[in-house]
């Protein structure tokens, strides 16, 4: 596991040191639209598939937001933490919309 902290790549807001898992998923993102949302679903769940990230909170699972499935609900809300460094991140969508919502670090 490399260290982010030589990667010279940290967000300068967050003083917290995060692992190279989560560089992938540490921006904060505004959910414009399904095609953001589906790629932001697609990759938190290989990131579960990995071990590298684990649902903590959330009915359903972001492999059930997907472009070939129906809507879960309207409401989505799910939080996840990194196994490696403990930062939690927030996926909430209104789906009603097929856009709105946010990923963002907590
Ligand atoms: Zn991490």
């Amino acid at each position: 596991m490399v260290e982010i902290s030589n990667m010279g790549n940290q967000d300068q807001k967050d003083n917290k040191t995060i692992c190279k898992n989560c560089l992938l998923v540490s921006q904060n993102i505004e959910i414009q639209s399904p095609k953001i949302l589906y790629k932001i679903t697609s990759i938190i769940s290989e990131l579960i598939k990995y071990n590298h990230l684990k649902q903590i909170e959330g009915l359903f699972s972001p492999a059930d937001i997907s472009p070939d499935k129906p809507w879960p609900d309207d409401i989505i809300m799910q939080k996840f933490k990194c196994i490696h460094c403990n930062q939690q991140y927030f996926l909430s969508v209104e789906t009603y919309h097929g856009m709105g919502g946010q990923w963002k670090k907590i």
